[in-house]
């Protein structure tokens, strides 16, 4: 099995582009994604929460068109951490646990009702999937509250008992309906327990690892946990977020190490994750054509190799990293004279053109923001010459018209990819830009 999970918290392409991805995807020979759809459904459970980016008719046209392509769905609902979305809101408050806004209570009976009518609804809108995947990932507050530290501390397995029951508990639940439950592994190695008996035997276990070692002794733990195990990379996690790329080549080593261990024979499937936010409430990672090149090495490795974007991620990588005064327009002309046969692979490349544009906005705000004043102190000591400073004005003057076109062209590309969340996607890439750039020299 080779996977990919999309992440949905963040920016959603419009369906005609999502549909798009769906004929890639499949064509690229994945077996199945697994959905993380937080509110961008709009759950009869959770009412009030849906965050529209497709309509349910459009998404009926997605869920159809992976069918069609004989790629599998997985829906994705967290269980008990990653609910910001759920339990920022204040009619879900005395859910959380110990007041936390990520992490709901599982001693709580309401909770336990919430999850179980949440997941008959799952099942419901995905009547056909063989997996379900239940979360489960970076629950820091486990066993915080007063009812859960008691349990935790009759737990044979402390904290983790809590997970390993709540989360058995559903895990049981998804069985009994003929379905797999997949759960994410690294609570295993957070607490350093190694224990799963309270879970279904079929639950397959996910061992997400994202560095470019590949020794990782999570897997082989796991492993003798007798639980299928599948491995997990990123094609993209958390990054910068005042930039609009992040570093390309890391996230393709990290997918290349987890094909070695494939080939040799170490861990038989795979799922490939793209993150689009860090949690629900951080800034969003933005369009997702820029990390082709993830895509395209987690399909065929090999392939990736001889692919034309290869030479051209590396020189981008090394863009995005260059000293702030690197001159990068010589390679944004050339990467806007590329050409390709796959719309997508010129989308990408598009973004790329983008992104090295809005490095420069950046590095030019912060040039403003640090280096006139630097000028202006000197004056009380030795004055400051007019015209300098009607020289740095102007400077600032036209990176503010720079910015303000970036933020122009991006907006046009954006919308053309019918981009959900453009205008809080923009506010975040431009608020530190603009604030640097207000920093008038000589005010
Ligand atoms: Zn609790």
């Amino acid at each position: 099995m080779n996977w990919i999970h999309l992440d949905l918290k963040g920016m959603m392409p419009g369906v005609e582009a999502m549909l798009r991805w769906i004929d890639w995807l499949a064509a690229a020979g994945f077996d199945g994604v697994v959905m993380e759809y937080e509110d961008r459904l709009p759950w009869r459970v959770l009412p009030g929460l849906y965050r529209e980016a497709l309509t349910p008719e459009e998404w009926q046209r997605v869920w159809a068109r992976a069918r069609e392509r004989g790629m599998q769905i997985a829906p994705l609902m967290q269980t008990q951490g990653h609910l910001e979305w759920v339990l920022m809101h204040d009619e879900y408050a005395h859910l959380r646990e110990d007041g936390h806004w990520n992490e709901i209570c599982p001693s709580r009976p309401e909770a336990q009702n919430l999850l179980r009518a949440w997941l008959d609804e799952v099942l419901a809108r995905h009547p056909d999937g063989r997996y379900i995947h239940l979360g489960g990932d970076e629950t820091w507050h486990l066993g915080t509250c007063p009812d859960c530290r008691r349990r935790a501390e009759a737990s044979p397995h402390g904290r983790m008992g809590i997970l390993l029951e709540h989360v058995g508990g559903l895990c049981r639940y998804v069985t009994s309906r003929g379905r797999l439950p997949m759960i994410w592994a690294d609570m295993f190695w957070r607490t350093n327990t190694w224990s799963a008996e309270a879970l279904p035997p079929e639950t397959i276990l996910i061992d997400w690892q994202y560095g470019s070692g590949g020794n990782w002794p999570s897997l082989a733990a796991l492993q003798r946990l007798e639980h299928p195990v599948w491995g997990a990379s990123a094609i993209r996690s958390g990054f910068d977020a005042k930039y609009a790329l992040a570093p390309l080549g890391m996230r393709v080593d990290n997918i290349l190490a987890w094909e070695r261990l494939r080939r040799a024979g170490s861990v038989e499937h795979l799922l490939h994750t793209f993150w689009a936010r860090t949690n629900s409430l951080t800034p969003n990672y933005g369009p997702w054509e820029g990390w082709l090149p993830g895509f395209l090495a987690a399909a065929d490795a090999a392939a990736w190799e001889r692919h034309p974007l290869k030479p051209l991620c590396d020189e981008v990588d090394e863009a995005m990293t260059a000293p702030e005064w690197t001159d990068l327009d010589p390679l944004i002309g050339r990467l806007e004279s590329f050409t390709h046969d796959d719309s997508l692979v010129r989308d990408c490349v598009a973004w790329w053109v983008l992104s090295l544009q809005q490095r420069q906005a950046v590095h030019h705000a912060v040039e403003v923001a640090l280096r006139n004043p630097a000028y202006e102190a000197v004056a009380p000591y030795r004055g400051i010459d007019p015209d300098a400073l009607a020289a740095r004005r102007k400077t600032a003057s036209q990176y503010r018209g720079q910015a303000e076109a970036w933020r122009q062209s991006a907006l046009a590309w954006l919308k053309a990819h019918g981009y959900s969340d453009v205008p809080e996607y923009l506010a975040s890439k431009m608020a530190g830009i603009e604030r640097c750039l207000a920093m008038t020299p000589g005010v």
